[in-house]
This record gives C-alpha cells, sequence and structure tokens, in this order.
C-alpha cells in the first residue's frame, strides 16, 4: 500500500506532526533541508534526527513520490524524465540548461496533472486525455529527482509541463509555496511561472490571492471562433472576457503578466497583431512569441519572414516581446510535446482532421 508522501507536508503542517511527538518546532525546518535543499534518498541521512524519529518516519512516510522510467539527452543539452507514479500513471518533466535569455537561467519545466482536459489541438499532452491531479509531492519531486539526476541545481520553475495548472490550484499553489521556502529550494516567487490556457476563475482567484508568482497565459489567437476551434476553453473562457478581467484587476505594480502566443502559418497576418493590441492595450502585459513546434499535426508552422514581420507590427505595442526558443526538439521535449510516451505511443493524428472541422 502506498504511504503518504511527505512532500505534501506545507511548514506549518510538519511542525503540528512535530509537535505531536513531543519535538520542537526547528524539527520542521531540519525536515525541509534535508529534503530539498540537501535532496536526500532516505530518512536515514536525516542524521540530526534520532534513530527513532527517522525509523518513525520511515514507517509512516515516502520519501519519493515518483520513480524514474527513462531520461533523454538532446543535442542542445535538453534533458527529458520520464516519471512513472505509485499508480502507474506517466508524466514528464524537462530541464532546459540554456533559455535563450541573457541570465542564462536554469529551467526545470514541470507537470501539473497527468495528462490534461483541455483538449487544446496543436498539444499532445491534450491526446492522452485527463487522468488525474497531481499531489503536491509528486510535483515538487519532479524538481528532486531532475536535480539529483542531472546534478544541477535550477533557478526558474514554469509550469508548462503536462496539464492545466488551475485545475489543479490548491496543489500548485501549495508546491509553489513550498519551492520559495529559504530552508529548502528557495526560488525566488519571480522565479516560478504559472501558465494557464486561460480559465478566468483561475485567473480571477489568482490575482485575488495575491499570488506572487509570475502569470502567463496562453493566448495562442485573436479571433474568438478561431481560437474556440483549437482551443475549446475559449468557448466558456473568452479571450475578450480574460483582456477585460486584467484591465480591471490586475495591479499594474506587478510584474507583467506574459501572454504566450504559439504562432501558427495562419495566425500571425497584420491584422491579428491589430487584434493583439487593441484587445490588451490596457494590460500590464509582455508578449511571448513561440514558433509551433514539430508534432502538432494538422496545423502548419510560419515562416520567418513572416514571424519578422508580426514582431514589427507587435512592436507598435510598446510592451516587451520576446521570443521563446526551441529546446529539446528532437526528443520531443519542446512546448506542447510531451505526451508521457508510454500513452498511445504509435499515436498519429490524421493531417486531414483539419482543426478547422475537427470541432464538433
Ligand atoms: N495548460 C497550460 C500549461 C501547459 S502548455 C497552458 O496552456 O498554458 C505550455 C505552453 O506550450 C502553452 O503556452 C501552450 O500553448 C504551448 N504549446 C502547446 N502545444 C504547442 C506546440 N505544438 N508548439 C508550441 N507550443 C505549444
Amino acid at each position: 500500500m502506498c504511504k503518504n508522501f511527505i512532500k505534501n507536508w506545507t511548514l506549518d503542517e510538519a511542525k503540528e506532526f512535530f509537535a505531536s511527538l513531543g519535538e520542537k518546532p526547528y524539527r520542521a525546518r531540519q525536515l525541509f533541508n534535508w529534503l530539498y535543499e540537501i535532496n536526500v534518498d532516505s530518512f536515514d541521512e536525516m542524521t540530526n534526527f534520532s534513530k527513532e524519529l527517522r525509523a518513525r518516519l520511515r514507517e509512516e512516510f515516502s520519501l519519493s513520490a515518483l520513480s524514474v522510467e527513462e531520461r533523454a539527452i538532446s543535442r542542445d543539452g535538453t534533458e527529458k524524465y520520464l516519471f512513472r507514479t505509485h499508480d502507474d500513471h506517466f508524466i514528464e518533466s524537462v530541464l532546459i540548461k540554456r533559455d535563450g535569455s541573457d541570465e542564462g537561467r536554469l529551467t526545470i519545466c514541470i507537470s501539473s496533472q497527468v495528462g490534461c482536459a483541455m483538449g487544446c489541438r496543436f498539444c499532445s499532452t491534450a491526446r492522452i486525455g485527463f487522468k488525474r491531479n497531481l499531489e503536491t509531492a509528486e510535483i515538487l519531486d519532479q524538481i528532486c529527482q531532475v536535480r539529483k539526476i542531472s546534478g544541477i541545481k535550477n533557478d526558474n520553475i514554469v509550469f508548462m509541463g503536462m496539464g492545466e495548472p488551475f485545475l489543479n490550484y490548491d496543489n500548485v499553489m501549495r508546491a509553489a509555496a513550498i519551492m520559495n521556502y529559504s530552508f529548502g529550494f528557495h526560488i525566488s516567487v519571480r522565479r516560478i511561472t504559472i501558465s494557464t490556457c486561460g480559465l478566468l476563475e483561475g485567473i480571477e482567484r489568482y490575482i485575488d490571492e495575491k499570488q506572487p508568482y509570475n502569470l502567463a497565459i496562453s493566448l495562442n489567437d485573436t479571433i474568438p471562433a478561431r481560437r474556440a476551434r483549437i482551443m475549446p476553453v475559449e468557448k466558456k473562457n473568452s479571450i475578450e472576457q480574460i483582456a477585460h478581467l486584467l484591465q480591471k484587476k490586475f495591479p499594474s505594480s506587478r510584474n507583467r503578466v506574459t501572454l504566450e502566443y504559439v504562432m501558427r502559418a495562419d495566425n500571425i497576418a497584420q491584422e491579428d497583431a491589430i487584434r493583439v493590441k487593441k484587445l490588451f492595450r490596457h494590460g500590464n502585459v509582455k508578449i511571448n512569441l513561440i514558433k509551433l513546434n514539430a508534432g502538432a499535426h494538422g496545423f502548419e508552422p510560419p515562416c520567418e519572414e513572416d514571424i519578422t514581420l508580426f514582431q514589427k507590427e507587435l512592436e507598435i505595442m510598446n510592451v516587451p516581446i520576446t521570443r521563446r526558443k526551441s529546446f529539446g526538439e528532437d526528443i520531443d521535449a519542446a512546448c506542447g510535446q510531451l505526451s508521457g510516451r508510454r500513452y498511445n505511443p504509435h499515436i498519429h493524428i490524421s493531417h486531414k482532421q483539419s482543426p478547422a472541422h475537427s470541432d464538433k
């Protein structure tokens, strides 16, 4: 039987547990230090805990929430990890060593769910369908395991792997808070980015709760009907409503919201740039352009000349625009390519299943 995962705990919960054993509250900080900063493999390594305490923890809790199934290394150094959960599901995480930024960040892209329910037509994860939410420990253990195996201490986290973070809101926020603990990973809140396909309820809750992390929204299109065909989420969470919500509620004092725009051959005309500008002209936003990655059958990536024109047109908006470089494409580790491998390994979506007609 699977024991409880110790990495589900927040600091307060750990303190409560230690108090129930008559242990001092500082034990909780020591525990987080062992779990995340030192990243131990066994309770026995927690040498400042008594033998009895270690035995008690070992009896009641599992230290690791995931086991590593596969590790693939790309030509560009990007590493993809396939993990197996205790109930035999599969998730993936990606370590990106050069993210193209001047700061040379070391980023881990993590998953928040097994599969995804959102059904975006250009994303491989959507083909798995939704299996279940990840527990907090399963979110955090992706980082522990990637760090352990790669020997690299990342300083940046993006929730851009498998799943929709705002449909696993509580566990994602809890994991993000634990990542920020100074006696643990100690990753700055400004280096944790949560990316949503645009769920209004989640975005509003996030703003109302004043969550300190970066927020990214996958815009990907400007015409509602066309966006709805590739991202069914648009039907109940329209880009107009998202733009309005940001304008109304997202403070100008905060780090700008990133609008992610996956560029296809058919969504980067001059009018598209004009519509983005019109929609978000009052928003505290920046734009991140991503070229559609291979594997999105039925969709064409754009050519470089069109991208340049689109970017030029957007520049008039006078907000920061960055281009996301694609890493790990040769090992299917780039954006939208995470498919959990073990699910439907031979799946192919027919080219004939054009996005324009596949909706109903
Ligand atoms: N569900 C969340 C996070 C996971 S997707 C979201 O939608 O934001 C992470 C990013 O990868 C999103 O911006 C998404 O639009 C992008 N993406 C999905 N499929 C892609 C593809 N084939 N090529 C490039 N980017 C893709």
